[in-house]
């Protein structure tokens, strides 16, 4: 029976693989994940699968309007092992060596078959650079034919890459089959399983286009629903609301579900605070790395240059070749605090001295992919320019360190704790003065048999879901998924014989979900103004208070990411009442109903940054956030990670330390200390 607004069809199903997401590390399983059913089939194993991504595939997730470089490509000449030191350097010492070596040594696959699917990537033919469409007339060779890629940094390639979304995701779709692929539903919560609470069973959602409700039931799920963007106020308000660097529909449904489920999340404190285009949000990469750009204050002082003292204060990252992003804010903020800004990208002088060296068909092309690059992925920004009257070989731009953001894959460290790979020495035990206050539940160590598998049985993740690693960007996160794909068949050849049970009922489940629903249609008729209503609180106004007290107590661009013990506190107060007052969301329509659950989500991601922040006691990330009350890093006591879980029942979150260990010699990475 087709349901009502009020009334929604329930929808019943039961696969042995759910997949949450259809970003890029839901393609990479999608893509990997039919030859091994297919060898379970051969030993007897009949595994079904279901992929649901709450848009459509095609254009969904972080990567969805497309980018100008993949950030992930190590090629037949640089060591993994470098790789995994860059990562830890960027995330200030604490990441795990195991999963960034892991990561490297596979990555390149993923990329190849990009090319292979049809993914245009610039190559440098007789010392010239060609873009995709150019260099097989020049004689270029593909990737994995030993071509030579244009390198925009060290780990970084250019490729033409408007519709980078729609080649990796034709791939998945066409390897998963379409009776697989289940879009526009958005999943809100997953269920624990009755006779087990740390293993799931099964997950619900909603269509956003349908009055139906999903209940799925599984023996393994991939949750892969992307970082976290709007907890905290945006640069954009008013007539720019709705801008941001990360793309807006990422709402923290992966840290979300997974601490509601029981998952140990890990360095929820970290953050991601890019330093972009001013107003469009346009992305500075291309400009740092390929067109050799500086960044000045307003009197043309180069900061990192003027302010280079400043990183000896962090030893050793502050003494690495490249400093990590969040020092280089911290340069930039000294600028902007003392009163020399706006800071600029002296894009004039890199365009003029590119001219010195290149040829004219070169910079020509330059300054074409000076356009470009927003164009491919951000193409707000090229409105700015146009709006402005920025030529950017005639006048320079404006760059301002945005609202921070959360995830695992970009420059930005936050996630859940994931099982490793085995065969790289990672610890197997906890060992270190707080190892009593984990949970005696929790698994030790860094492995505990299935690759990419959280601390809830059957629940796995990848790409900003992993935590503690970082700079996978597009390729590593489609590689991550590809891994999980193998580990979610083993464990369900492992578990052929397990039957999930839910531990809630579905009445009970579809009346949680439609709760917005049932809260407008039966007060909407109280007051005349629907909007204006004493039984209800509408999704947006809500998420105004959530960002407002993100902004304002925990770091936000109004204090200029600074914080203390007691504005936490403050904070600490006002999210638990807001997590109360988030039952009495409205939703008026299928939207808002998707824009109520999104909230929800933002609000439990928000308080985890929040307790991470309180509980890790220095300030790991200058320049991404400042405790003024510990305004120092401090290597004796908290060179180490800062796990979480969160009790559903209490609403309450456990946080606690666990060991960091250095699996790769970090010494080279480092000048001699100055001081
Ligand atoms: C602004 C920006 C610029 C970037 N630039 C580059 C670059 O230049 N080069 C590079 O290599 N990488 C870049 N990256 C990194 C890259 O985009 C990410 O690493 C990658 O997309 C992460 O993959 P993912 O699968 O974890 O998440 P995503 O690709 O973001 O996918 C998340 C998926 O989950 C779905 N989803 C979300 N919530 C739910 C829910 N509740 N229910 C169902 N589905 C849900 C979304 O629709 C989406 O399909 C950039 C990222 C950002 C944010």
């Amino acid at each position: 029976m087709a349901g009502t607004f009020g009334n929604p069809e329930v929808v019943q199903e039961e696969v042995d693989i759910l997949i949450i997401g259809g970003g890029m590390a839901a393609c990479g399983a999608a893509y990997e994940i039919m030859p091994w059913i297919g060898a379970a089939k051969d030993a007897g194993v009949d595994i079904t699968v279901k992929l649901v991504d709450k848009a459509a595939m095609d254009r969904s997730g972080a990567v969805a309007q497309g980018l100008s470089a993949i950030n992930t490509y190590i090629g037949p000449n640089q060591d993994p092992a470098d790789y995994a030191r860059m990562v830890s350097n960027d995330l200030m010492g604490i990441t795990r060596d195991d999963l960034a070596y892991d990561l490297g040594r596979n990555v390149d696959d993923s990329v190849h078959l990009f090319e292979e699917w049809g993914l245009p990537i610039w190559k440098t033919v007789n010392g010239e650079r060609f873009d995709g469409a150019t260099w097989p007339k020049e004689g270029g060779k593909l990737l994995k034919d030993g071509g030579d890629p244009v390198r925009s940094g060290k780990w970084q390639i250019m490729i033409n890459g408007e519709s980078y979304k729609w080649i990796v995701a034709e791939a998945a779709k066409k390897a998963l089959g379409s009776d697989n692929i289940q879009e526009r539903v958005f999943i809100v919560k997953l269920v624990n399983d009755a006779n087990d609470k740390n293993r799931v069973a099964g997950a619900v959602g909603f269509s956003t286009r349908e009055d139906k409700v999903y209940v799925y039931k599984f023996k393994a799920c991939l949750l892969v629903a992307g970082g976290c963007v709007n907890i905290f106020r945006p640069r954009s308000v008013g007539e720019g609301q709705g801008r941001a660097w990360y793309p807006v529909w990422n709402a923290g449904s992966t840290y979300t579900m997974a601490a509601e489920a029981g998952a140990e999340l890990t360095m929820m404190e970290n953050r991601f605070v890019p330093a972009r285009f001013k107003d469009g949000y346009g992305p500075v990469g291309a400009w740092f790395l390929l067109f050799k750009a500086q960044a000045t204050n307003a009197y043309g002082e180069v900061y990192m240059t003027k302010n280079k003292e400043l990183l000896n204060d962090y030893p050793p990252y502050g003494q690495a070749a490249v400093p990590a992003s969040c020092l280089r804010n911290h340069l930039m903020l000294k600028e902007m605090k003392e009163g020399r800004g706006p800071i600029y990208m002296d894009t004039v002088t890199a365009l003029a001295k590119l001219r010195e060296t290149l040829s004219p068909r070169e910079v020509k092309h330059l300054e074409a992919e000076a356009w470009e690059d927003f164009l491919d992925m951000c193409i707000g920004q090229c409105g700015i320019w146009v709006g402005e009257n920025i030529e950017p070989e005639k006048k320079n731009s404006e760059l301002m360190p945005t609202e921070p953001y959360l995830l695992g894959s970009h420059s930005g460290c936050c996630g859940i704790w994931a099982s490793g790979p085995e065969d790289v020495g990672a610890p197997t035990t906890e060992e270190h003065p707080e190892a009593d206050k984990i949970p005696a539940h929790l698994p030790q160590g860094w492995n505990w048999g299935y690759r990419s598998m959280t601390t809830v049985r059957g629940l796995f993740t990848a790409g900003d879901g992993v935590g503690a690693s970082g700079h996978k960007f597009s390729s590593g996160s489609h590689t991550e998924g590809r891994m999980c794909a193998q580990s979610m068949v083993k464990f369900v050849m492992d578990n052929k014989d397990w039957v999930p049970t839910l531990d809630t009922s579905v009445e009970s489940l579809v009346e949680e979900i439609y709760r917005p629903v049932r809260t407008f249609l039966e007060h909407k008729d109280y007051t005349t103004a629907i909007d204006v209503n004493p039984h209800y609180i509408t999704p947006r106004m809500l998420q105004f208070r959530l960002q407002k007290i993100m902004d304002e107590y925990v770091a936000g661009v109004a204090t200029y990411y600074t914080t203390n013990g007691h504005m936490l506190a403050v904070a600490e107060e006002k999210l638990g009442m807001l997590k109360e007052d988030a039952m009495k969301m409205r939703a008026k329509d299928l939207h808002e109903l998707l824009r109520a659950w999104e909230n929800y989500h933002r609000i439990l991601t928000a308080e985890a940054h929040m307790k991470h922040i309180q509980f890790r006691q220095e300030s790991r990330y200058p320049g991404f956030y400042y405790r003024m009350d510990h305004n120092y890093v401090d290597e004796e006591n908290w060179h180490c990670f800062v796990n979480s879980v969160y009790d559903k029942e209490t609403k309450t979150w456990n946080v606690f330390k666990r060991a960091h260990k250095d699996l790769v010699d970090k010494s080279k990475l480092f000048k001699a200390a100055a001081h």
